[in-house]
């Protein structure tokens, strides 16, 4: 740790936050809502990742991590772009014996939000938006309330002092707070240079992800086709359309994404079937490769991870950018205790406290999920019928379903105050 301080900061506040993505920007709100002071510093132009080209993903967003987003004033932007998720069905198949989406096969689960949250206008199980939507959203709020943000500005790197830390960026500028807060993604520069190593490996596939528009109305289903190349997952978009993942093997994936409309239209009906009628793409197609990135640490001197420069797994369970949430509501409940008590935000106590509380639910996750993931690509006749008998077991046991539904709309263990929908501040 150096005593160095003689820079004249051109920021200089509570928090510094690297990386206003979606993580990033939600936590950025939530801090400076609750009374601290925060500047956010992102690689890239903010308009930029606002074009609908930037990222083609929907995120199916838990209705706890909805909470956070109401509470950060984003929610109110966001919610006329989003789709209610009212039932999720999960069904283990493969087209050879039959299985098509929106279809059943020989093995089913069904969630219905109803079992969780049985008034009329309760909450439903998640909210599926496209991501632009998303960043539209957390840019309105931060602009509504006057967020300090640097962009395009890249963070190169950080020095942590006694009292303080200097985040230093691409045009020479400084910022300086107690804490800074790694939220730059799976490949996380800051994670890197603190000498935190990572664990983490490839799946060998892809998801292809697009939108497709089709002419009957999905009712708020969310779909999940176990098939052996990958998930294949139909997500309920506004209106009568929806968003594909569709996993593959690598290559295949990349033919999807790279093969003429006619064949790829033809590839798309075989697949989807007619359940909701002629079906048609609506978007670009995007393809991300698909693996497990884990951190060893979440924290080092006066730094914090948060988000997928924490840890960045499969998309199976729709859970990335929700963990990251629930990173970021976790963390402000911590430094807004820690500002109100006189601590140091920085300090080694204030910091050990988030970790511990966060390596448990995310390993917890980062298990099941990788567990999950290889269990569900495989196509071995007895894992199959193992893993069936299982789905089968919880789609009987209504405790069990309601568990699963829960902890899938992220209200599970000790829940911070911004997802518990309760207001936060200093
Ligand atoms: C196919 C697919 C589907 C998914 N579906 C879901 C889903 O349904 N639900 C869900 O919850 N999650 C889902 N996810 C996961 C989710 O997209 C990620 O977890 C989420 O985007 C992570 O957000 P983040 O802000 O941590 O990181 P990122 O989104 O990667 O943001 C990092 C930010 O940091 C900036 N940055 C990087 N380096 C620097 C630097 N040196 N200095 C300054 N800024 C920097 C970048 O410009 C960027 O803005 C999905 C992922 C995939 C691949």
């Amino acid at each position: 740790m150096s005593t160095h301080t003689s820079l004249q900061p051109d920021f200089e506040g509570d928090v510094v936050i690297a990386g206003g993505g979606l993580a990033g920007l939600t936590l950025a709100l939530a801090l400076h809502k609750a009374g601290l002071s925060v500047g956010v510093a992102d690689g890239l132009p903010i308009d930029t990742q606002l074009e609908e080209i930037f990222d083609g993903r929907s995120s199916a967003l838990a209705y706890t991590s909805f909470r956070m987003l109401d509470a950060v004033g984003a929610g109110v932007h966001l919610r006329p772009h989003t789709q209610r998720i009212e039932d999720i069905l999960v069904v283990d198949g493969r087209p050879e014996d039959g299985v098509k989406a929106g279809g059943p096969g020989p093995f089913c689960l069904h969630f219905d939000r109803r079992e969780i949250h049985p008034k009329d206008d309760g909450e439903p199980l998640g909210y599926m938006a496209e991501n632009r939507h998303t960043r539209m959203a957390l840019a309105k709020a931060s602009e509504e309330a006057k967020l300090s943000v640097f962009a395009p500005d890249r963070a190169l790197h950080m020095n942590a002092h006694a009292s303080h830390a200097d985040l230093h960026l691409a045009s020479g500028k400084v910022l300086r707070a107690q804490v800074i807060i790694a939220c730059d993604g799976k490949y996380s520069t800051l994670r890197d240079q603190a000498g935190i190593r990572t664990t983490g490996w490839s799946y060998g596939q892809s998801g292809l992800v697009c939108a497709v528009q089709h002419d009957q109305p999905h009712q708020g289903v969310a779909y999940e086709y176990f098939m052996p190349g990958g998930p294949f997952a139909i997500l309920p978009l506004p209106g009568n359309r929806s968003s594909l993942v569709w996993t593959e093997r690598t290559k295949a994936a990349e033919a999807l994404q790279t093969m003429d409309i006619e064949p790829f239209h033809e590839a798309l009906r075989a697949r989807f079937g007619d359940f909701l009628g002629e079906v048609s793409l609506d978007s670009p197609r995007w393809c991300y490769p698909l693996g497990l990135k884990l951190a060893e640490r979440f924290i080092d001197e006066r730094l914090v991870l948060v988000g997928d420069a924490a840890r960045a797994i499969h998309p199976i369970a729709g859970q990335g950018f929700n963990l990251g949430v629930r990173d970021g509501a976790a963390l402000a409940d911590i430094l807004v205790e820690a500002k109100r008590t006189g601590l140091d935000l920085g300090s080694q106590p204030v910091l050990s406290r988030y970790e511990r509380w966060r390596k448990t639910d995310s390993l917890a996750l980062v298990a099941g999920t990788d567990l999950f993931t290889r269990l569900y690509s495989n196509d071995h006749s007895l894992i199959r019928l193992g893993r069936g008998l299982g789905m089968q077991m919880v789609d009987q046991i209504p405790l069990a379903r309601r568990f699963f539904a829960r902890t899938a709309g992220g209200e599970t263990g000790d829940l911070p105050t911004l997802l518990r929908g309760e207001p936060l501040s200093v």
